[in-house]
C-alpha cells in the first residue's frame, strides 16, 4: 500500500511531465533492509532472479547482542537491475507481500484484480507463479484458484492442486463449517432468523456480532427494512463483510440502508439504541461467561430493541457429529455451549429481569432425544 501511495504514478506508468522516461530502462538498485523469508536465501533468489535481478541477501541475526541465539528469518536484501522503474515497482508491489507471510489482513476480490493488473506481463511466465499467487492472496484458496485460472486463460495448461494452508483460526472455522455442513445448518439458520425478523414487522435491525455479514446480506432482500446495521469487534471480519456485501457496488439506495460499525457488545454504546430488532446469531458462546452480565445489560437494559433474536448451539446435539471428539465444542473459540435446559433458564431469567417475553424455537433437524443442532430465542419487549 505504501508503494502504491507513494509511487502511484510511477507504478502505473504515468508521467505527465516526462512521459518519455516511462519506457526507459535505467540501472536501479533496491535495498530492503529487513524482509522475512522462511524459505531462506534460496527462496529470495527464486523470486527475483528469474526476473533478471542480481540478488545479494544477508541473513540477519535474531539479536546482534546475543549471537548465540542464532539467525532470524530476516534478510537484508539488495537487488540490482537495468529495467523500467515501473516494472521494478510492480515486482516489489507483488513480491513484498509474498515474502510477508503473515495472514493478518483480509484479502478480497479486489486483490485479485490488483495482482493481475500488476503481475500480468511477467507473472504468468514466472517459475514460481503458483507460489506467488497463493501467498499474495494469503492462501485464500478460491481466490488463488481464480487468479491462476485468469492468468492461464491465455496458455491453457493445467495448474497443480493448491494446498489449503489456512491458519489455526481458519481450521477452527473449517471444523465448525464442516460439522454443520451435513445439515446445511448455516443456511437454515439464516433463513429462519430472516423469517423471524420479518414476522416482527421491524423496519430497523442491528446484527450484533455480524461476522462476515451472511445474515446482513439476507436481510438486504427484506422489504420494509429501511435501516440495517452490522456490528463486530473484529476489524478483519468487518472487512470481509464489506467485501462479501459488495458495499461499494451496491445501488446507492440499498447501500444507504446499510451501516457497519466496529464495536463491542461488552460496552454500552449509544449507536446500538433505537432499533426495532436486534439479531445475535451464534455470538454469545464466544463471550467469556463472567462477562455475559455486561453483554446482557448492553443489549437488554441500554440498547433495548423491541425484539431480540438470539441463537446458540445446543450442546446435547454434539454427539451426533461423528468427527467431533466427545466433550469438545464445535469451534475452538467457543467458551461454552449450552444444553437446551441451560439456555432456556438463562433466557427466561434474562427476559424476566428486563421486561421481555421469550419463546424458543429449534433450528435444524430435530432428534427426539437431543433436540436440534441450533436453539433460537425470540425476546419481545412487554
Ligand atoms: N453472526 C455471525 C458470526 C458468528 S461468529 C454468523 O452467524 O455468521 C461470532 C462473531 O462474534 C465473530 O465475528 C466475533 O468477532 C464476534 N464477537 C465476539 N465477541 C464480540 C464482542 N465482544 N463484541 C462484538 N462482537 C463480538
Amino acid at each position: 500500500m505504501a508503494i502504491a501511495d507513494t509511487f502511484g504514478s510511477a507504478l502505473n506508468g504515468r508521467s505527465s511531465e516526462r512521459p518519455d522516461l516511462v519506457a526507459l530502462s535505467i540501472p536501479l538498485e533496491v535495498t530492503l533492509p529487513a524482509v522475512p523469508s522462511r524459505g531462506g536465501e534460496q527462496f529470495l533468489r527464486s523470486l527475483f532472479e528469474p526476473l533478471g535481478y542480481a540478488v545479494e541477501a544477508t541473513r540477519l541475526m535474531l539479536d546482534e547482542r546475543f549471537p548465540a541465539w542464532g539467525d532470524s528469518q530476516y534478510y537484508s536484501l539488495r537487488l540490482s537491475i537495468t529495467a523500467t522503474l515501473q516494472s521494478v515497482l510492480t515486482h516489489l508491489y507483488v513480491l513484498i507481500p509474498v515474502l510477508d507471510n503473515n495472514k493478518h489482513y483480509w484479502v478480497g476480490d479486489a486483490e485479485v484484480d490488483k495482482l493481475l493488473r500488476h503481475g500480468e506481463p511477467w507473472l504468468n511466465a514466472h517459475p514460481q507463479r503458483d507460489v506467488i499467487v497463493r501467498r499474495y492472496l494469503k492462501f485464500k484458496r478460491s481466490l488463488a484458484d481464480r487468479a491462476i485460472e485468469r492468468l492461464m486463460e491465455a496458455d491453457g495448461d493445467e495448474s497443480e492442486a493448491i494446498e489449503d494452508e489456512s491458519d489455526g483460526t481458519g481450521r477452527a472455522g473449517g471444523r465448525e463449517q464442516a460439522l454443520e455442513k451435513s445439515v446445511s445448518l448455516n443456511d437454515r439458520r439464516i433463513a429462519i432468523v430472516k423469517e423471524t425478523v420479518e414476522s416482527t414487522g421491524a423496519s430497523s435491525v442491528i446484527d450484533l456480532g455480524c461476522g462476515e455479514g451472511k445474515l446482513l446480506r439476507a436481510l438486504l432482500g427484506l422489504k420494509g427494512l429501511t435501516r440495517i446495521t452490522g456490528v463486530d469487534v473484529s476489524h478483519r471480519v468487518l472487512e470481509m463483510a464489506m467485501d462479501r456485501l459488495n458495499m461499494d457496488r451496491l445501488p446507492k439506495a440499498v447501500a444507504d440502508t446499510l451501516t457497519l460499525l466496529h464495536g463491542s457488545l461488552m460496552y454500552r454504546d449509544a449507536r446500538f439504541e433505537g432499533y426495532d430488532a436486534a439479531t445475535i446469531i451464534e455470538v454469545i458462546e464466544h463471550l467469556d461467561p463472567p462477562r455475559l452480565a455486561a453483554f446482557e445489560s448492553v443489549v437488554f437494559k441500554y440498547a433495548r430493541p423491541k425484539f431480540v433474536v438470539l441463537t446458540t448451539p445446543n450442546r446435547e446435539y454434539n454427539v451426533k457429529f461423528p468427527t467431533l471428539p466427545a466433550g469438545q465444542f464445535r469451534h475452538d473459540d467457543h467458551r461454552f455451549e449450552w444444553t437446551r435446559a441451560e439456555f432456556e433458564s438463562w433466557a427466561t431469567r434474562l427476559a424476566a429481569n428486563h421486561g421481555y417475553a421469550v419463546r424458543f424455537q429449534p433450528i435444524g433437524d430435530e432428534d427426539p432425544d437431543l433436540g436440534a443442532p441450533t436453539q433460537m430465542a425470540l425476546f419481545t419487549q412487554q
